[in-house]
């Protein structure tokens, strides 16, 4: 937990969000300001500020990220139509909220 992460404190509850999934390890919400029809931010509960900081032993939670992007494209509705999983790295690479999420975008009309 970092004092001053936006994020934390969503994951704490201590902010109210509306989960759309939450298990030991994550939860995801929508964006608050959209860039598609779909756009959910996938958090892992504990606090890593970006990839750069991501450690060994933090490889099981990048990988089960990726599975509950999976159930959550599928739950959408966009997993066969298709949609962009993203990572903002750090100020140059768009990152603004200092906690590694995974950005789920798509539902784009054809
Ligand atoms: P980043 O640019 O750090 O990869 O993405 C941060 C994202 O968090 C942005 O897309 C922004 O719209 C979203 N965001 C910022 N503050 C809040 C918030 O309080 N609640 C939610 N649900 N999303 C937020
Ligand atoms: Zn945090």
């Amino acid at each position: 937990m970092s004092e001053d992460c936006l994020f934390c404190k969503i994951v704490k509850g201590e902010i109210p969000s509306e989960f759309l999934y939450e298990d030991d390890s994550f939860v995801v919400i929508k964006d608050i300001n959209p860039a598609a029809p779909v756009h959910l931010l996938l958090l892992p509960k504990k606090h890593i500020r970006s990839n750069n900081d991501l450690q060994k032993e933090d490889g099981k939670i990048i990988s089960d990220l990726f599975m509950v992007a999976k159930k959550m494209a599928k739950e959408q509705g966009v997993n066969e139509s298709g949609y962009k999983l993203l990572f903002n790295v750090e100020k140059g690479g768009g990152q603004v909220i200092f906690h590694v999420h995974l950005h789920l975008i798509g539902g784009w009309k054809k």
